[in-house]
């Protein structure tokens, strides 16, 4: 099992685009849209990384419906806690090698670089 995780800029009315509250990212490419399989079994990553945050209590699923100007802290902070806990995590790496420290962290940086150019960028979790 698996988290599906994706971002994309919420389409705004031309009007609202032409005074400029469209994301500089989407003006270059339209609909461009974030797409992350994450395994379940890395939750124990997420579970030590997000103690103490927002996402505390939903984990992954707290990304849901919220912007990037929300979500970007949170990942932010995760990907600073993956690098400065690398040892404690990697240890936490799942026996069938499906997930590992490394790919997770990869994804968080990926997350992360979508939000910085997508302004209005909205995240859905299933
Ligand atoms: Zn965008």
């Amino acid at each position: 099992m698996s988290w599906q995780i994706t971002a994309m800029c919420v389409s705004l009315s031309e009007l609202e685009q032409l005074a400029g509250k469209h994301c500089v990212g989407c003006l270059k490419k339209p609909q461009e849209k974030l797409e992350i399989t994450e395994t379940y079994n890395v939750a124990s990553m997420f579970e030590l990384t997000f103690k103490g945050t927002k996402l505390e209590e939903d984990g992954l699923r707290g990304l849901r419906n919220l912007t990037s100007a929300e979500a970007k802290a949170e990942i932010q902070a995760a990907v600073t806690y993956f690098e400065t806990h690398r040892e404690q995590l990697t240890a936490l790496n799942p026996p069938n090698k499906w997930g590992s420290y490394e790919a997770t962290l990869k994804k968080l940086n990926k997350m992360l670089k979508h939000l910085k150019k997508h302004n209005l960028a909205v995240f859905g979790v299933t």
